[in-house]
């Protein structure tokens, strides 16, 4: 990925603002990518600025020094470099009305490790709908498999060195304006979205 060092800055979407529709709808889009997504960057430039010392790691690097170092600078960099890692995750995660689902190596995993494509959908479904508050539900890989892990406000399961093949994210601003409160249709329109290319070559490495 582009990027991946200070100064951060806002990298474009990979696809028009609209072009989501009618699952994800063009306000949100602009509101998430150019204000949410924004603020992560701004915050995080703010941050580095003062630590020159921390100005050629990469985004994955100032996660997994987070719980090194004090308290206050670590839990920033949790929430801001967090926050910018997790949402280019979710955004370039999309893909306009793909409306599909997995099929090759990544298909025949997850058949074996969760009993079908239909059973891993729901369990996904399910762990997106217990995050309390704001947070992230994860399909990721690591030395036990595929697993499905939910991560609170911006934390990254990077940060646990396992590795992210999906994300949803589950905060009310990625989907309040057009799903309201029912986070079960936002999810559901997601499913429509999931980029399973881009998963799939994840999955790959
Ligand atoms: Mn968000």
């Amino acid at each position: 990925m582009e990027n991946q060092h200070y100064p951060f800055v806002n990298l474009p979407l990979p696809y028009a603002y609209n072009a989501l529709e009618p699952f994800l709808d063009e306000k949100t889009m602009h509101l998430h990518h150019d204000r949410h997504l924004q603020t992560y960057i701004d915050n995080l430039n703010g941050i580095l600025e003062k630590e020159p010392g921390l100005q050629t790691l990469s985004l994955e690097q100032l996660i997994q020094i987070a719980d090194r170092l004090p308290e206050n600078l670590g839990t920033s960099l949790r929430n801001n470099a967090g926050g910018v890692y997790n949402h280019r995750f979710f955004f370039n995660g999309m893909a306009p009305a793909t409306e599909g689902k997995p099929s090759g190596e990544l298909l025949a995993r997850l058949q074996r490790r969760f009993g079908s494509w239909e059973d891993f959908r729901e369990d996904f479904k399910k762990a997106a709908l217990s995050v309390f508050g704001s947070g992230y539900a994860w399909l990721v890989d690591g030395p036990r498999g595929l697993r499905i892990v939910t991560t609170p406000n911006q934390n990254s399961p990077i940060a646990w060195s396992l590795r992210p093949i999906l994300t949803i994210d589950v905060w009310e601003h990625a989907y309040y304006l057009k799903h309201y409160n029912l986070r079960a249709d936002y999810i559901d329109d997601w499913f429509a979205l999931v980029n399973w290319e881009q998963a799939q070559e994840r999955a790959a490495h």
